[in-house]
This record gives structure tokens, C-alpha cells and sequence, in this order.
């Protein structure tokens, strides 16, 4: 047998120059033509898939998406409602046979509006986890316009073959979601900042992907890898869901219904709830905001997610199938310790979120101030069958806490 050489027998290169060797028989590769190879064979297998026009899953009726999503997400009816029907309608325009007539549905992409934390990202994930279809989230303010710093929009693309594991076909009738898209916004409407075009920039090159074409996506995304070999995703069936929260939108809102942000409308018949003026939302505000108008055209169906209340958090903390309590619950299970919170203490949970402005997303770190001492006790003392949490027990852990000391500005 020959003896082999200290090196990758593929790609030559020498062991000093390589991270791994992996060693067979007669040969010995490097994690780089790992990776190659693997790339090379997801190609492979997924050309070598008969492609149906078919998407192959039962499309759930918008009345079982939304049951679905209740599940997992408090509240947001109107955006859940809104989303059901678009998420509906999107599926069955793929899995319609090309039309005879000239009848073509049109893709349904979708905006969410409101505060962070709110939920926006939660929905398009649920209902990624509801179809079975490759899910990646993407966030609008690294991406740049090709040759500057920052990210392609193409590597949102890339995101996504990687969470279908380079099935491209899988890939294509995948979700995306794109955060933050109230921050491309073109500053020229607004008239406090001097003339900015950066924002219509990344807007432009995004267009190309919501519109559905034909895009050449870097498997291994970034522009390290210039030899990469690129791989076509079709984006016309990948549905997006973009997120934001288009502060200050309320005034454009009001200005539109001319009520100023305490009035009621032009019209005295009228009323204009303006405790909430999102939900009057429409494409028109979003090109004021400084959304392009083809942007605007290509995210068809505007929603509006609500801000949480006090009983939504707290409904947040016990609902959801995979809720914090349930969680936190199952996890002393585990150790054969039942633990049980009295009421109060989610009430005060739910306190300390809003008074250290962390929302929902406060939530669980809350939890685990209170709890990390017994987390970290518990499991080596013998004998301990319950542990009881109470109002005054909770505070009492929560001020020991790291978490307490936060300066709220
Ligand atoms: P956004 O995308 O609007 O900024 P997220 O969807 O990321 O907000 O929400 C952050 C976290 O807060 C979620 O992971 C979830 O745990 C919780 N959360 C927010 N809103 C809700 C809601 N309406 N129902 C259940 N959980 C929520």
C-alpha cells in the first residue's frame, strides 16, 4: 500500500495548512473538501429530485392555521386572521396547476407592524413550524447594497438553504422573515435627516427577491468563499414576511385621517380610536415612511400586531403550549421536584418586566433570577419533593439578582 502523504489528498494541501485530517484507507481529506463535498452532494441530490409543482403538504384552512397559532401566540387576532388568510391563499397558489386561462394569483407577502416584542417574529415562526417548511430569519439593517461592507441580500437566501439543508426545492417554498425593514427606510421623506439614499439602496437589491426571480446564492454565503460554486434559488414561491416597527407611523396615520394624535377626525361622524392608530394602517403610510413604492407593492398585506398589556404578559407566562411555566416545570420534573408558583408571583414577574422596559422578551431572565439558586441547589440535596415559589420568596431572589441592578433609561 502506499503510504500516505501528510496532506489532504484531494486538495493537496498540507496538514500545517489545514484544521482537520480526516484519514482513511489509502487517503486522507481536510475539513474544507468536507464541506465541498457536502455542498457538491445536496446539489446533486436535489437536482436529481423529480420536481413536482405540487408542494406536497395539506394546506390547513385559515380557520386551523389561526386555532394553530393560538397555541403558541397570545392575542394578535387581527394580525393572526389577516395572516391565516394570506398564508392560505399563498399555499394554494402553489400547489394550483399552471393556469390555463390568464388567471395568475399573485404572491401574498406580507408586512407585521408593531413595538418590538411583540410577537411579529413568533407568528412567522409558528406558522413555519405549522407547514413543515425551512424557516430563516434575516435582519434588514446589516444588509448593504452589493460592494459595500455588510451583508448581500442574497445571504438571507443562503440562511434559508442552510435551514433546508440545501434541499433547494425545499428551500424554495420556504419563509422568511425580515426584521427590522422600518430601518432601510429612505430618509429623504423625513425632513429632520439631510438626504440619504443608503436605505433605497438595500430596498432596491430586496426587490429582486420579494418580486420572485432567479437569484444566485453563495451556498456558503458572505464573500470569503469567492470560489464557491453559486447555487439558482427560485424565489417566486418563498413566502416573506417583513417586520418592523415603523416608529413615529402614528402621526403619519393621524395626519392622513387629519386628526392630530389627540383629535378625533375631519369628518365628526367618525371616530379615530387614537389609542390606536395602528390599526387604520395602510400601504399608503408605509411609502410616506419611506418604504419604495415597489417595496410597498411587492408586501401587499399590511397587519398590525398590538402593544402587550399587563394580561397579555401574563398570559404570555402560563398559555402558550411551550409556555415559561410549563418550561421551568418540566425542568424540575426532571430532578423529581414538583414546582409550584403561587398566582401572585407572575403578576410580579410581569411587574418587573415592564417596570425594566423587557417586554415578553424579559420575561424568562426574570425567571431565571428567581430560580437560579434552587436550579443550581436542588439537584445534589437529597430529598426535596416540592418547591414552593411565593410572592415574597420571588422578590426576595429577584433583588440578589444581577437583573435588578439594571439601569432603565
Ligand atoms: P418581535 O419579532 O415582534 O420583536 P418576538 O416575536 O421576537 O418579537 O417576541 C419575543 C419573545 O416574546 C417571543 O419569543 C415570545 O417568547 C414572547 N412573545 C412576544 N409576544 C408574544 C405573544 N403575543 N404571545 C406569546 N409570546 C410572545
Amino acid at each position: 500500500m502506499a503510504r500516505k502523504k501528510d496532506e489532504c489528498s484531494f486538495c493537496g494541501s498540507p496538514r500545517s495548512e489545514v484544521k482537520l485530517l480526516i484519514s482513511g484507507f489509502d487517503a486522507q481529506i481536510c475539513e474544507r473538501c468536507v464541506e465541498q463535498a457536502n455542498l457538491i452532494l445536496a446539489e446533486e441530490l436535489s437536482l436529481r429530485k423529480p420536481r413536482s409543482a405540487k408542494s406536497g403538504f395539506k394546506v390547513l384552512r385559515p380557520a386551523e392555521i389561526k386555532n394553530f397559532l393560538d397555541q403558541y401566540v397570545i392575542g394578535q387576532d387581527e394580525a393572526k386572521r389577516i395572516l391565516a388568510v394570506a398564508v392560505y391563499n399563498h399555499y394554494k397558489r402553489i400547489d394550483q396547476a399552471p393556469a390555463k386561462d390568464d388567471v395568475e394569483i399573485e404572491k401574498s407577502n406580507i408586512i407585521l407592524v408593531g413595538e418590538t416584542g411583540t410577537g411579529k417574529t413568533l407568528l412567522a415562526r409558528t406558522i413555519a413550524k405549522m407547514l413543515h417548511v425551512p424557516f430563516a430569519i434575516a435582519d434588514a439593517t446589516v444588509l448593504t447594497e452589493a460592494g459595500y461592507v455588510g451583508e448581500d441580500v442574497e445571504s438571507i437566501l443562503t440562511r434559508l438553504l442552510q435551514a433546508a439543508d440545501y434541499d433547494v426545492e425545499a428551500a424554495e417554498r420556504g419563509i422568511v422573515f425580515i426584521d427590522e425593514i422600518d430601518k432601510i427606510a429612505r430618509k429623504s421623506d423625513n425632513p429632520s435627516i439631510t438626504r440619504d439614499v443608503s436605505g433605497e439602496g438595500v430596498q432596491q437589491a430586496l426587490l429582486k427577491l420579494l418580486e420572485g426571480s432567479i437569484v444566485n446564492v453563495p451556498p456558503q454565503g458572505g464573500r470569503k468563499h469567492p470560489e464557491q460554486k453559486m447555487i439558482q434559488v427560485d424565489t417566486r414561491n418563498i413566502l416573506f414576511i417583513a417586520g418592523g416597527a415603523f416608529d413615529g407611523i402614528e402621526r403619519i396615520i393621524a395626519a392622513r385621517y387629519h386628526t392630530n394624535v389627540v383629535g378625533y377626525g375631519r369628518d365628526k361622524d367618525e371616530f379615530i380610536d387614537k389609542d390606536n392608530l395602528l390599526q387604520y394602517i395602510s400601504p399608503a403610510d408605509l411609502k410616506k415612511f419611506g418604504m419604495i413604492p415597489e417595496i410597498v407593492g411587492r408586501l401587499p398585506i399590511v397587519t398590525y400586531l398590538h402593544p402587550l398589556t399587563r394580561e397579555t404578559l401574563k398570559r404570555i407566562i402560563v398559555e402558550p403550549k411551550n409556555a415559561l411555566v410549563k418550561q421551568f416545570v418540566r425542568l424540575f420534573e426532571i430532578d423529581g421536584i414538583k414546582l409550584v408558583f403561587e398566582e401572585d408571583v407572575y403578576d410580579y414577574i410581569v411587574e418587573k418586566s415592564i417596570e425594566l422596559k423587557l417586554g415578553a422578551r424579559g420575561l424568562r431572565s426574570i425567571f431565571e433570577a428567581i430560580l437560579n439558586d434552587d436550579m443550581f441547589e436542588l439537584p445534589s440535596r437529597k430529598g426535596v419533593k416540592e418547591l414552593r415559589i411565593t410572592r415574597d420568596y420571588a422578590e426576595s431572589k429577584f433583588r440578589k439578582s444581577g437583573l435588578s441592578k439594571l439601569k432603565v433609561a
